[in-house]
């Protein structure tokens, strides 16, 4: 399979390039050249199947081309070693728990699958050298991505994360996994840390003495397999018989976790249409209301993985739909919540179904409820566990979130950080040295 990227401009890659560039030469994102369908029997068949098989038979049609079949399927149960169930919270809307992994959310699985697809290629190549991915975070992102990472030979991980910003319980998740990943604490803000990357990835002394890589989200390799739960949660709700008239409802930032349900879509999800639920962060929400796009600073609120003025997959999603803002609408349609709203929300479906939400779920909630029709039903990613927002979800629903016990293990672990300048000059200094 070959991929194109959406500015046009850069010459079509293989796979392996798309993973190990993550962006086009033109800042495009990549894009599939095809799509393939999964068969009609895929469908009649999919509610006796694994979670493994159905994700099997999805990573086939994006991956089997270029990755060899037991390969590539091995990497996909390595990926899925922890289930993603739906859940029942009133009689139809339905919680698709993505919090099941090892850091409590979504972005587990991409980050493990692109982990794996990469140490796939780097073998194949026979190339000694060890790939070095640096990745710049302000909490979630570096640590399902170094948590993803841990342990798979042949890849080091620095995480730059801006030192005293992050909370106690984000920083835990990637400071005290040693191994091959190893903490960079910045006296700086997340953008420092951003920047110090880009440097780097710019730097030819750097990059002659060390093999670097990123592990961004818009890489297809991260957000490609987040389509496997959207078949398993059809197969899900198909044995409970509510997979007639679906609704499927993702809490969106980037917008690659949606995307990803629209490819399934693309490739015959029986999914009747979507919803995008945004925080105050309404870029999407204005676009399908006006067909205008217009990217703005982001604003900070409760839902704080959601905050993005100018989501990266927005133009995955124009491209998909041939630019045509009346072919998404006619499968998308958004909400916007505000604070107060999802505040308000959380405490009323707890009180109401007794299921706490987290702030972004809460609003994938909420959409659902505003939105389904008369004999529809509905899903909503919750897309990542309470407790990873415990301060804010006891302080709103006046309870004490249990916090489970594979994000108290890495409370308990100890922390090891290597600090650092947002000075350009010393990062470069440590990392010649390594
Ligand atoms: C990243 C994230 C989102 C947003 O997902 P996108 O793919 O960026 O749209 C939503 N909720 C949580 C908890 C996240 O970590």
């Amino acid at each position: 399979m070959k991929y194109y990227s959406t500015n046009g401009k850069a010459p079509v890659a293989t796979l392996e390039k798309a993973v190990v560039k993550g962006l086009a030469e033109d800042k495009g994102l990549y894009m599939p050249e095809r799509i393939k369908p999964l068969p009609k029997e895929f469908f009649e068949k999919c509610d006796k199947m694994t979670f493994q098989e159905v994700a099997c038979s999805v990573a086939d049609c994006f991956f089997g081309e270029d990755v060899e079949t037991e390969a590539l399927h091995r990497i996909v149960c390595d990926t899925l070693a922890f289930d993603c169930p739906v859940v029942k919270v009133t009689d139809s809307i339905y919680s698709l728990e993505l919090f099941h992994g090892p850091t409590l959310a979504f972005k587990d699985v991409g980050a493990r699958f692109m982990a794996r697809l990469l140490q796939y290629f780097l073998r194949k190549e026979g190339n000694g050298d060890d790939v070095n991915v640096l990745v710049a975070t302000s909490g979630d992102t570096g640590s399902a991505v170094a948590n993803g990472f841990l342990g798979v030979e042949g890849i080091h991980v620095y995480v730059l994360y801006p030192k005293g910003k992050v909370s106690p319980i984000q920083e835990c998740q990637f400071t005290t996994l040693g191994r091959n990943i190893t903490a960079l604490e910045v006296d700086g803000v997340f953008d420092d840390c951003q920047a110090l990357v880009k440097s780097a990835f710019m730097d030819e002394e750097l990059n002659a003495h060390m093999r670097l890589t990123s592990a961004n989200s818009i890489n297809v390799a991260r957000f490609l397999p987040q389509a496997f739960y959207y078949f398993w949660a059809y197969a899900q709700m198909k044995r409970l018989g509510k997979a007639d008239s679906l609704v499927c409802c993702v809490p969106s930032g980037n917008f690659g976790n949606i995307c990803a349900a629209l490819f399934g879509h693309r490739m015959g999800l029986p999914i009747k249409r979507f919803i995008a639920a945004n925080n105050a962060n309404d870029i999407f929400f204005r676009f399908l209301q006006s067909g205008e796009y217009h990217p703005k600073a982001s604003v900070q609120t409760l839902a704080n993985a959601m905050d993005v003025g100018d989501p990266s997959n927005f133009a995955r999603i124009w491209d998909l739909y041939g630019r045509s803002h009346k072919n998404i609408t006619a499968l998308i349609s958004g909400a916007t919540y505000k604070d107060e709203d999802i505040a308000r929300i959380m405490r009323e479906c707890y009180d109401e179904t007794g299921y706490t939400l987290d702030p972004h779920g809460a609003c994938g909630y909420q959409a659902l409820k505003d939105g389904l029709q008369k004999g529809e039903t509905g899903f909503f990613c919750e897309t990542a566990h309470p407790a990873k927002f415990k301060e804010k979800v006891d302080a709103i629903l006046s309870c004490n979130v249990a916090i489970p016990e594979r994000l108290q293990a890495f409370m308990r672990g100890e922390k090891q950080s290597v600090e650092m300048s947002k000075d350009f000059a010393d990062f470069k200094r440590y990392l010649m040295m390594q």
